[in-house]
């Protein structure tokens, strides 16, 4: 697909409910998943740099505003009430800019009438109605049941690595623009990884918070024999479980609500599939750094903070604070285990 030049394109910035999109017809994009797959990343952010972003400001922010501009984006579906106050800037200046903002609320306190009544609106303004995006949603359930087999052929069979993992999940939230293909690729993949062998690493880890912009950071991990078994929003943005309707699907989503939310997401996962530590993504200049303390409280096992910036390959440092984290998990692990044999 041709984004800039298709006419069906809409930019979305954040994941929303896309059954409304697709129930009108239209093509959705992800501007993180664009930003992130462009070859030269740098470049957008550099773009957004010399609109006169500055240069302390979140650069998922820039990376977006960069996509949007070189891919010529003419639509984008705006979360303005669930998402950071640095979008909400970010769409007065796309606005401004001659692109057509249209909102989206997720609403506070994850009041059930209202967000029926954002999703109506959304279908409204896109020409279709909650109807037919409900339609939509129960088309597309068989294509999210099958991104939950992928992930539990991530963390139950381990023949799915936390890169891939990751790469699927995040891809969920536009389907690749086009949700039939992307439904027939994953089908390839599932089949493929099916015949591989199941592969158990002594450490089983969680990867936290939004995904990360530098790229080879789930490499680092699995490189030195930890497993990454659970990538927390990606996995949210996947819609996992059953809902009994869009309204109910888009309350049980953690990301735009309060904390504990999270949190009980993240208890819950965290014993289920026996993870002995998470990694915490944090990105400069983001607001969610603050939910870090409540993170690394509630997890129940140890918990690194990461922090980058801008696109690029890990640093030194965090190369140095990852070895060191996995040294502390396997030392935790082996005490568990002669603790184990000794109570035995
Ligand atoms: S990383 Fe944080 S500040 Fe940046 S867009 Fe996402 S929520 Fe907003």
């Amino acid at each position: 697909m041709d984004v800039g030049r298709d006419p069906r394109t809409i930019g979305i910035t954040s994941t929303i409910p896309v059954e409304v999109v697709f129930a009108a017809g239209l093509a959705p994009v992800d501007l993180n998943n664009l930003f992130m797959t462009h070859g030269r990343r740098r470049s957008l952010v550099a773009a957004a740099e010399a609109a006169g972003f500055p240069l302390n400001f979140c650069a998922w922010i820039k990376g977006i505003y960069g996509a949007c501009k070189h891919y010529s984006i003419q639509r984008v579906i705006g979360v303005v009430q669930g998402d950071c106050s640095n979008t909400h800037l970010l769409f007065e200046i796309l606005e401004e800019e001659g692109v057509e903002v249209v909102p989206f609320e997720y609403p506070p306190g994850r009041d059930a009438s209202r967000l029926k009544a954002s999703i109506e609106r959304l279908a409204s303004t896109l020409g279709t109605d909650l109807a037919s995006a409900e339609a939509s949603r129960l088309q597309m359930q068989p294509l999210r049941e099958k991104l939950e087999t992928l992930d539990s052929m991530t963390w139950r069979e381990g023949r799915v690595t936390g890169r891939e993992n990751h790469l699927w999940l995040v891809n969920s939230s536009d389907m690749r623009g086009d949700r039939y293909r992307y439904e027939t690729e994953l089908d390839l993949f599932l089949a493929e990884a099916a015949g591989r062998p199941a592969n158990h690493a002594p450490l089983r880890l969680g990867f936290l918070g939004i995904p990360p912009i530098v790229d080879d950071i789930y490499e680092a991990l699995e490189q030195r024999g930890a497993q990454v078994v659970f990538n927390e929003f990606q996995r949210q943005f996947s819609m996992p479980g059953a809902h009994r309707c869009i309204v109910e699907q888009y309350l049980t989503y953690t990301y735009p609500y309060r904390t504990a939310l999270r949190l009980a997401d993240i208890k819950e996962e965290t014993a289920k599939r026996k993870i002995d530590g998470h990694v915490h993504y944090v990105q400069s200049f983001c607001y969610r750094q603050l939910q870090h303390r409540a993170v690394k409280k509630a997890a129940g096992v140890p918990v690194l903070a990461l922090e980058f910036d801008r696109p690029g390959r890990l640093d030194g440092r965090s190369i140095t604070r990852i070895e060191a984290f996995i040294e502390l998990l396997e030392a935790r692990r082996l005490r568990a285990v002669k603790r184990g044999q000794e109570g035995s």
